[in-house]
């Protein structure tokens, strides 16, 4: 079965409460596409309004990040708990930016995915390389050793319900993207990881998407490879050209 393409937003952060109920509704007619999953990953504050703004469309609530602790004294924190409760569904864990600025390791990110996983919420959890590493020629060794230590634990029929997003690190923010043989050469040796570590059938069912410089000019023809299932826009995602990413398949 064709796995079902999903295109997620990454705000960062970026955007108010209010300001983000006005690109709430300034993206509502430009995102409707009955073929793909359409998921906000917004920060703490915009979850409640913007899970109300989204209410009655075919877009799904993210988050942008989350405790590995169930609740308590852990000041600053948000729980998965917290998160179901105010309708979100996808949670993305080991973005770069966490991994880079605030020093969350394989160790840490393995213990939020199992927590994800534990109260029913989606990971989207993000790997990806340095441009150090890509000229070392160490990026698959790399990609491979985050898949393993962040899935420790975690189940096929789990691994089969959540989404990776492959997003080489020199890409995020920067213009440059990956180009689609590379950014397919990576998903596809993310694809195989998962088959050894789990089955072909698990394999076959993961969302691998591609992150890093994704626009309206550059998606279709990363888009239309065969191990990348979809995309995570961080800035596109917060301009009208995030519907014209959503609706890749259309002219
Ligand atoms: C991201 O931060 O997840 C990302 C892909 O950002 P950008 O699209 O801006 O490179």
């Amino acid at each position: 079965m064709a796995r079902r393409k999903i295109i997620a937003g990454n705000w960062k952060m970026n955007k108010t409460p209010s300001e983000a109920k006005e690109l709430v509704n300034t993206l509502k007619p430009l995102v409707e596409n009955p073929d793909v999953d359409v998921v906000y990953c917004v920060p703490a504050i915009d979850i409640v309004p913007v899970g109300e703004a989204i209410r009655g469309t075919n877009v799904q609530l993210g988050a942008e990040n989350m405790s590995d602790q169930d609740k308590g004294a852990y000041t600053g924190e948000i729980s998965a708990d917290m998160l179901l409760d105010a309708g979100v569904k996808f949670v993305i864990i080991g973005h770069s930016e966490r991994r880079g600025y605030y020093h969350e390791d394989d160790a840490f990110l393995n213990r939020k995915v199992l927590k994800a996983f534990e109260k029913g919420l989606t990971p989207i959890l993000c790997c990806g390389e340095s441009l150090e590493q890509r000229e070392a020629g160490v990026t698959l060794d790399w990609i491979r050793l985050q898949i393993k230590s962040d899935l420790q634990g975690v189940t096929a029929e789990q691994a089969k319900t959540m989404v990776i997003a492959y997003e080489p690190i020199w890409a995020i923010g920067t213009g440059k993207t990956a180009t689609a043989d590379q950014a397919e050469e990576v998903c596809g040796a993310i694809r195989s990881t998962i088959a050894e570590i789990y089955d072909t059938d698990t394999a076959e069912a993961i969302r691998i998407q591609y992150g890093g410089s994704m626009n309206a000019g550059n998606c279709k023809e990363l888009l239309a490879k065969p191990d990348i299932d979809g995309g995570l826009i961080g800035g596109a995602a917060l301009k009208p050209d995030f519907g014209k990413i959503v609706n890749y398949n259309k002219d």
